[in-house]
């Protein structure tokens, strides 16, 4: 059979393939982003008290009124916003589910998605199934800021929306509110939409709150916000997010989201609204993981790489160029191989495979498991 890919260029994404390559040779893994360490004794028990109490058969389509109840909550508590339960907020099978949904539903044939670089992997592929362009914006060398003249200068009658991630993943920074003013000027007045990845929300640190598109009056308006509970509750293997976008846009989004899913894991989403009422279970994660950061960044001072500021999301960039000349992916295999560190280089995040000499590190990982792989980095 002759097979037509609507996805020629692409193959496994990088994070399979590494965390394969660390399971090959017995390496610590700080490549693909996600805990070490279990999830709350509490979550599991809450799991299993509605697994065994007969929450079994689908929930509704949006989510359970109890899970989309308790989003708006923490929406409302973390950034002062209303959206209403029923008509604004969904419940998807994780934040990937949520962003290629939101990109079905609006991006037609033709229409140009602005996409900034590094960009994580899972946006392009989702644009150009559905015949959108992706126009990149660079994000600054130094530090991963957002070029606005660049972006103004990529705005077409084409343009359908902007896609953000605050914070952002590979580079651990944070959009500022100077940003939010910028993306305003930018999209009052006009149709396009802000798809807003927000999936580190709770993880923002040194006293930094996190600008989501949620604060902000005008690009509330025009924004489709997106998050999700593995990240948050520890719990990646879930797969269970959120999006939350005025009636009219959550409507189209529906529209797509029913035939995509239909709906999303039950017992688990009520045992998430449990959870989640315990609001340090969500407020208490920015000091949680700027712990970890600056563990890491003690254990590998003495080291000869050389670590980015890291504001948000649980990933530190590190430059090597002090180190070698080699590719950053052909490092991140050989560190892998030889000295048993998995990572991930950050060309794998832009279209034109730019080599910087960075590698990407989870820190998201036990003390003992930092301990170890900062023994390895610095005797490197
Ligand atoms: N967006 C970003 C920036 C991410 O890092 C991730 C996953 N780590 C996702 C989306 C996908 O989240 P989920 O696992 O909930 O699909
Ligand atoms: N988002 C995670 C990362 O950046 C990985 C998720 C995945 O494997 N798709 O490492």
């Amino acid at each position: 059979m002759k097979i037509k890919s609507k996805l020629p260029n692409i193959g496994t994404t990088i994070f399979t393939t590494m965390s394969a390559l660390a399971r090959e040779h017995n390496a610590i893994n700080l490549s693909q982003g996600f805990p070490d360490y279990d999830c709350s004794p509490k979550l599991k028990e809450a799991a299993t008290h509605y697994i065994n109490t007969g929450y079994n058969q689908y929930a509704p389509m949006a989510g359970t009124i109890q899970l989309r109840e308790r989003v708006a909550e923490i929406i409302s508590l973390s950034y002062g916003s209303n959206y209403d339960p029923d008509s604004e907020i969904t419940i998807t099978a994780g934040a990937t589910q949520a962003i290629y949904t939101a990109i079905a539903a609006f991006i037609h044939k033709g229409d140009e998605v602005i996409v900034f670089e590094p960009a994580y992997d899972c946006y392009v592929p989702a644009i150009e199934v559905h015949g959108g362009i992706a126009v990149y914006s660079q994000l600054k060398a130094n530090d991963f800021s957002i070029n606005w003249e660049d972006v103004r200068k990529k705005i077409t009658q084409k343009t359908k929306a902007i896609l953000i991630n605050s914070p952002h993943n590979p580079s651990g920074t944070t959009i500022t509110a100077k940003d939010i003013l910028e993306l305003e000027k930018i999209i009052s007045g006009s149709n396009i939409l802000v798809i807003s990845d927000e999936v580190y929300e709770h993880m923002v640190f040194d006293g930094e709150t996190h600008n989501s598109v949620a604060k902000s009056k005008i690009l509330k308006q025009q924004s489709i916000l997106i998050s999700s509970f593995g990240k948050t509750i520890h719990t990646t293997g879930w797969k269970i997010g959120y999006v939350a976008a005025p009636k009219e846009i959550m409507n189209e989004f529906r529209k797509i989201h029913q035939f995509l899913v239909f709906v999303v894991n039950h017992p688990l989403q009520l045992a998430i609204a449990d959870f989640l009422a315990d609001k340090t279970n969500y407020t208490e994660l920015k000091k949680f993981y700027q712990a970890k950061r600056d563990l890491f960044l003690k254990l590998t001072a003495s080291s000869r790489f050389v670590p980015l500021k890291t504001s948000g999301t649980y990933f530190q960039l590190m430059s090597y160029k002090n180190l070698s000349d080699e590719s950053d992916t052909e490092l991140a295999i050989r560190l892998t191989v030889e000295k048993k560190l998995a990572t991930i280089p950050l060309s794998v995040f832009y279209s034109e495979k730019t080599d910087n000499k960075l590698l990407r590190f989870c820190f998201a990982k036990k003390d003992e498991t930092l301990e170890k792989a900062a023994e390895i980095i610095c005797n490197i």
